[in-house]
């Protein structure tokens, strides 16, 4: 008999997962999700590296429509003045058909449905009860439906509530007292940027990315904000904080603006049942100064599918000793961006362009810091 997976999230760790399995048909699996429906209307950017990009051409992202896509050549660092201080080539890090893409969260959360929407989602299904079944996982659910699996995947984000019925060690989200505030432009003509590219100005407390989504020359724009406490209704304190240093940035926070507060998982934990395995930001969640959290969704799903897959014996081990490898990699590098990217004090920021300009240059240290993330 057919070995029985259920997906819990639809995100794109999830969506990823069900995409390789559904390739595979060897093995049966349902994608369990607490909405009722995907975002398909989500206007967000995401920004994904060689390395996630080569696993999704496996299954075909490289005959998505070119136009729902764009492949920035670099990036631009500026100071919040709008002044550049170096930049990085991105097609250097680029091999053959697998190239730094850049696109709407939802054209990507669109092609992973594709193929799996109507046998293999199941909308509107949370978690009530787990337990032990004749060696497998019985899940009930809230919609007194049930399913009898072999194994259970929690792709269900940071917050992940699979966690709370396997897991007795608590492993609560920080905030990392810093707020992402997010708008698509159609231009920039108050900045001197060159929007074929990703932008990043880095300011006191703030740092701010524009980079293009498509073809049709949308920018997604995204400032990160330190502040301490997160109140949706008051965003304007934290505009003021990024307006005040730059004026000529006041027009970019017109329109509508979403925010999100930034939460990270403190700690990397294994899962305590071998028939249950975290994949994406349900694994670990990271801050986005490496932009970094989609691709390593699509790689853990890549890597568990593999594992489960070529039916290798003690999965949990192997899989948690590889995953938790790659994301502390990631980790530290998200963090020590985040840190770098907003320095207060002139005279450190003048230390840091120092350094990054002399850094960006030297091949092996580009290959180290960015080639080890995007490993070909
Ligand atoms: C400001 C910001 C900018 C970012 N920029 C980038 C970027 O440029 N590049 C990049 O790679 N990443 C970026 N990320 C991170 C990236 O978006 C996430 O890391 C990634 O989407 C995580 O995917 P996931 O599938 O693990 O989780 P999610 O996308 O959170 O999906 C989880 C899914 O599970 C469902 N779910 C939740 N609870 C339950 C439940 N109890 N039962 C059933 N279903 C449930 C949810 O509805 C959702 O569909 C950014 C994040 C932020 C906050």
């Amino acid at each position: 008999m057919k070995k029985k997976i259920a997906i819990i999230g639809s995100g794109i760790a999830g969506l990823t997962l069900a995409n390789f399995l559904y390739k595979k048909k060897e093995l049966d699996f349902m994608v369990y999700e607490k909405n009722e429906s995907l975002p398909l209307d989500e206007g967000y950017g995401i920004q994904l590296s060689t390395n996630s990009i080569k696993i999704l051409n496996q299954i075909n992202f490289n005959k998505i429509n070119s136009e729902k896509i764009y492949h920035p050549k670099g990036v631009d660092i500026y100071n919040i003045q709008n002044e550049k201080i170096c930049d990085l080539d991105l097609v250097k890090l680029n091999f053959n058909d697998n190239k730094y893409t850049t696109l709407q969260r939802s054209t990507l959360i669109e092609f992973l449905k594709d193929d799996i929407y109507t046998q293999h989602i199941r909308f509107g299904k949370r978690i009530k009860e787990v337990s032990e079944l004749k060696g497998k996982v019985l899940i009930k659910f809230d919609d007194n439906t049930n399913d009898l699996v072999n194994f259970v995947i929690g792709a269900d984000g940071i917050f992940s509530n699979t966690r709370s019925f396997f897991e007795k060690k608590k492993n609560k989200p920080i905030f990392k007292n810093a707020i992402a505030v997010r708008r698509i432009l159609k231009s920039t003509s108050d900045l001197n940027i060159d929007q074929s590219k990703i932008s990043l100005m880095m300011g006191k407390n703030c740092h701010l990315v524009i980079y293009p989504i498509n073809k049709r020359k949308e920018l997604n724009f995204v400032c990160i904000v330190r502040h301490n406490k997160y109140d949706p209704d008051n965003i304007k304190t934290l505009i003021q904080k990024v307006v005040k240093q730059n004026s000529n940035l006041e027009k970019i926070f017109e329109g509508d603006l979403t925010s999100w507060p930034l939460f990270t998982t403190p700690k990397i934990f294994p899962s305590t049942n071998n028939k249950v395995f975290y994949i994406g930001d349900a694994f670990n969640g990271f801050l986005p100064t490496l932009a970094q959290g989609a691709g390593q969704s699509i790689e853990s799903a890549y890597e568990l599918f593999n594992l489960i897959k070529d039916e290798r014996g003690d999965i949990q081990n192997i899989y948690f000793q590889e995953r938790s490898k790659r994301a502390k990699i990631v980790r530290r590098r998200s963090n020590f961006n985040f840190f770098v990217f907003h320095l207060s004090s002139k005279f450190m920021q003048m230390i840091r362009n120092f350094f990054m300009k002399f850094l960006i240059k030297r091949k092996s240290f580009i290959n180290s810091y960015l080639g080890t993330v995007y490993k070909n």
